[in-house]
C-alpha cells in the first residue's frame, strides 16, 4: 500500500512575522522556513503505518519554489522513500494545490491521502477536504488516532464535543490534528541518507492543471493592540470590576 504525504513549506511557527507597509502580506524575505507542523505529524504517521508493515511505500509531496527541495529532504530524512516537487513560483491556493495532489493521487495510486488538517502560514484549513471532494473519496479530517487494516482505515476525530471515531473505505484522505502523535528527532545518519533519495521535480503543466488563484488578496492587518490589564488590590474589587465594569457576573 502506497501513502502520499502533502508537505508544505511555511515561515517556521516561531517567527513572528511582519506585516508589509503596503499591507499587501506579510514580509516572508530572510525569514526561517520550516515544514508545516501539522505534516511533520502526517510524514510520521506514515512512516510508522510503513514500520508497522501496513504500508510499503511513503511519497512525500510538495508545490512550491524551488527551495521546498529543503522541505522535501527534512521529509525524506524521517523516513519517506522518495519525494516530487511541483515546481512553480505561482502563488498557490488550496483548490491549486488540491488539484496538483489529485494529479499525482491518480498517477501513484495511492491508497491513503495524508496531510496536515491546516497550513499555520494561510490557516485555509481546506486543501484536504477539496482533494476528496476533487477524487470523490471518502475523508477523515482532524485525526487523533489512525488505525489501518483490510482495506479500510478507522480513524478518531477530534470534534467539538470530543472524539467521534468513524470507518472509511480506502482509498481515503485523512488530514492530521496536533494529537496524532509526537514525530521522532531528525538523527543524522538519516540527514546523511536523505542526501541520497530521489526528489523528482516536475511542473504543474506536466500535470495538465490549471492552478491559477482563484482569490486576491485584498488587505492584510496587524490585529489591534490590546490595552494593558490593571492590578487589582484585592478578591472584592476583583469582583466589583466584574460585576460593574465589565458586567460579566
Ligand atoms: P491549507 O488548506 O492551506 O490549510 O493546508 C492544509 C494541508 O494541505 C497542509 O497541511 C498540507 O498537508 C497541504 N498543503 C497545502 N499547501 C501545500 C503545498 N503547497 N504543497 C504541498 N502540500 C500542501
Amino acid at each position: 500500500m502506497k501513502i502520499l504525504v502533502a508537505v508544505k513549506r511555511v515561515v517556521d511557527y516561531n517567527v513572528k512575522v511582519r506585516v508589509k507597509s503596503d499591507n499587501s502580506g506579510v514580509d516572508i524575505a530572510n525569514v526561517k522556513m520550516s515544514m508545516n507542523p501539522f505534516d511533520e505529524i502526517a510524514v510520521e504517521e506514515a512512516i510508522r503505518l510503513k514500520e508497522a508493515g501496513v504500508a510499503t511505500e511513503v511519497v512525500v509531496v510538495t508545490a512550491g519554489v524551488t527551495q521546498c527541495q529543503e522541505t522535501l529532504r527534512t521529509a525524506l530524512a524521517i523516513g519517506a522513500d522518495r519525494a516530487i516537487l511541483v515546481e512553480t513560483e505561482v502563488e498557490l491556493q488550496p483548490l491549486a494545490v488540491a488539484k496538483i495532489l489529485k494529479a499525482l493521487a491518480d498517477k501513484e495510486e495511492a491508497q491513503i491521502l495524508l496531510l496536515g488538517k491546516q497550513a499555520i502560514d494561510d490557516d485555509s484549513n481546506q486543501t484536504g477536504q477539496m482533494l476528496a471532494s476533487l477524487l470523490d473519496i471518502p475523508q477523515a479530517t482532524y485525526a487523533s488516532k489512525v488505525v489501518v487494516a483490510d482495506g479500510s482505515a478507522t480513524v478518531t476525530r477530534e470534534v467539538d464535543g470530543g472524539l467521534e471515531t468513524i470507518a472509511l473505505a480506502l482509498p481515503a484522505v485523512i488530514t492530521t490534528d496536533l494529537r496524532l502523535n509526537e514525530p521522532r528527532y531528525v538523527t543524522l545518519p538519516n540527514i546523511m541518507k536523505a542526501k541520497k533519495k530521489p526528489i523528482e521535480i516536475i511542473t504543474p503543466e506536466s500535470l495538465g492543471v490549471d492552478i491559477a488563484p482563484r482569490l486576491k488578496t485584498i488587505k492584510v492587518e496587524e490585529p489591534p493592540k490590546r490595552s494593558a490589564g490593571v492590578i487589582v488590590a484585592d478578591v472584592a474589587a476583583l469582583i466589583d470590576k466584574l460585576k460593574n465594569e465589565a458586567k460579566v457576573i
